[in-house]
């Protein structure tokens, strides 16, 4: 089977690797960003392919897909929107990263779009749903074995859907995003408003005071339950078969897998409660890349 290479853009490094979907990954490896901007971003690119050509070579590679933060309007193949934590990369095509002088075919997506498929192909699932639990919340929506993206590009940013009427300000600029309470940075916001103490705390610090601080468990058992009520929310609208939930929040145990089901099997009718399947993702940081890779076998 053919070899294509995957690269996921990230806000702290960029992974990558080559192989394809029956055999999975040849090769795997990150390159941590230590500047953000656009410069060091197209560096990083270089290095890769530089990478990429020493180690397989570009005539055993077939095609090159990226991963990318952010939305992706797919009639211009720009990311758009609003994204505080890469401005610069606002209106640039990721594709454009990569020389047309290799003459590979190369197609670009949402991070969490890629997700979701990858973990869609993993568990043989036709439809599903995935969330990333990260500094923001990621999420893409599968159908029929392909990433749904909707008119534009912009479908499946369950973060950003309304929960809290007026609520806290999201990274988006609005107000009362799911992202705003139930994400890493939101949690963190939140706890901020309360008491400074809270504001340069790591999320393993916070976590380790769950059990003796009531407004940090407070805060977690909110956030967890604006979460489950967007997702139980999309299930019933798209009966998925599969909700996969991961990202850095879900390694280290913000939420536990065993009580997100608890709560999202409450909230959804009898009928999809005894069809879908909620589980942790399975492909942890190479989950980007491996959604690469099954974004360019589809095309
Ligand atoms: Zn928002």
């Amino acid at each position: 089977m053919k070899s294509y290479l995957g690269i996921d853009i990230g806000g702290s490094a960029v992974k990558f690797g080559w192989g394809n979907s029956q055999s999975g990954l040849q090769y795997f490896s990150t390159v941590h960003i230590k500047n953000k901007c656009l410069s060091e971003f197209k560096t990083i690119i270089e290095k890769v392919l530089k990478e990429v050509e020493t180690r397989i070579g570009f005539s055993n590679i077939h095609g090159i897909g990226i991963g990318s933060p952010g939305t992706i309007d797919f009639h211009s193949g720009k990311v758009v929107g609003v994204n505080p934590n890469l401005p610069f990369w606002i209106n640039h095509d990721p594709c454009e990263l990569i020389p047309a002088t290799l003459g590979l075919p190369v197609l670009c997506d949402n991070d969490a779009n890629l997700m979701a498929l990858a973990e869609a192909n993993s568990h043989k699932a036709k439809h599903a749903l995935g969330i990333t639990v990260g500094s923001g919340i990621g999420s893409g929506i599968v159908i029929d074995g392909k990433i749904y993206r909707g008119a534009n590009g912009f479908a499946g940013e369950l973060g950003h859907v309304i929960v809290v009427d007026s609520g806290a300000k999201c990274n988006c600029g609005r107000l009362g995003c799911m992202e705003a309470y139930a994400s890493v940075d939101g949690l963190r916001n939140r706890l901020s408003e309360e008491s400074p103490h809270y504001n340069d705390m790591q999320l393993s610090q916070i976590l380790a005071i769950k059990s003796a601080d009531q407004l940090v468990a407070g805060h977690i058992n909110f956030g967890q339950k604006m979460l489950c009520g967007a997702v139980a929310g999309t299930v019933i609208a798209l009966d998925p078969e599969l909700v996969v939930l991961g990202g850095g929040g879900m390694d280290v145990g913000l939420y536990s897998i065993a009580d997100i089901k608890k709560d999202i099997y409450e909230l959804l009718p009898e009928v999809n409660r005894s069809k879908v399947q909620i589980k942790q993702a399975t492909h942890g940081n190479k989950a980007g890349v491996i959604g690469a890779i099954i974004l360019l076998e589809q095309a």
